[in-house]
């Protein structure tokens, strides 16, 4: 897998103070937020070398409120269990971090695109305290999340989410989390990942890499071959708001790996030099 030491190194010589790096983070399965694994090393690593956010927006594929956007204005937000199956070590779980209802005021404000809707209740779905967890585990910082409107175009997130890039000045870390490939109905243990796992994740990591994000926002011109990486495409659409708000960032990928044959966990930070 990719390593992040130059970026780390990065960080420490040179920190850029004025803008926040952006995350894109594969999330998988909610096991990552009790297991030490490579996945979970990243992620604690990262948090040990980001600058210390002033808030955390997290945009996770598990707030979905078909036709409209919401912002949880929660003061203190619950951890949501927002999974079945799972050992009860995860029910165990707490994230108690404070919520930001400033920021999501700021962000109701920020966006001219939809009217963003306050939601008082909303806490933390597992999307986003499955990766806190292990990246800041003290859980200070104040954390608020956005929902997505699956009734709208991939199109439609991406240009919202160009909105959502003056909040980067004001030190809030903003993390997309969902999976580039997610294939819950294909799932295998102890396979490799299917040969269609690893054409679209490479498509997308080339047009990326190409900064060409239009294609990226028009992945399903692909037919089949994005219908097999997303049945639903709820996962893919957090890594649409992080291309959006990068503008003139240097990329770097790590957790570039395949979990249970169609999940591809591959993770990328934006950040200025
Ligand atoms: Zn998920």
């Amino acid at each position: 897998m990719n390593d992040l030491s130059h970026v780390y190194k990065t960080l420490q010589q040179n920190p850029n103070t004025d803008e926040m790096p952006v995350l894109f983070l594969g999330h998988g399965s909610p096991m990552n937020a009790v297991t030490d694994n490579a996945y979970s090393r990243n992620w604690r690593a990262i948090g040990q070398h980001l600058p210390k956010p002033t808030a955390i927006l997290s945009i996770s594929a598990h707030w979905i409120t078909p036709g409209q956007t919401k912002v949880a204005t929660t003061q203190t937000p619950e951890t949501i269990y927002d999974f079945g199956g799972f050992p009860q070590i995860l029910y165990e779980q707490t994230y108690p971090a404070p919520g930001s209802p400033d920021f999501a005021q700021q962000t109701i404000e920020l966006v001219q695109k939809t009217h963003v809707l306050p939601d008082e209740r909303w806490g933390l779905d597992h999307g986003t305290w499955s990766i806190l967890l292990q990246m800041y585990p003290e859980a200070q910082t104040p954390v608020y999340q956005l929902s997505l409107d699956y009734a709208k175009s991939p199109q439609y997130h991406f240009e919202l989410a160009r909105e959502l890039r003056a909040l980067r000045n004001k030190g809030v870390l903003i993390i997309g989390s969902g999976n580039m490939v997610h294939n819950l109905r294909a799932l295998q243990f102890e396979a490799a990942p299917y040969d269609w796992a690893i054409e679209f994740d490479k498509t997308m990591t080339e047009f990326i890499d190409d900064g060409n994000y239009q294609a990226v926002v028009d992945f399903q011109k692909l037919g089949t071959l994005s219908r097999l990486a997303h049945p639903t495409h709820d996962h893919f659409l957090p890594l649409l708001y992080i291309l959006a708000l990068m503008e003139g960032d240097e990329l770097d990928y790590f957790n570039d790996d395949f979990d249970l044959a169609s999940i591809s966990m591959r993770s990328f930070i934006g950040m200025k030099r």
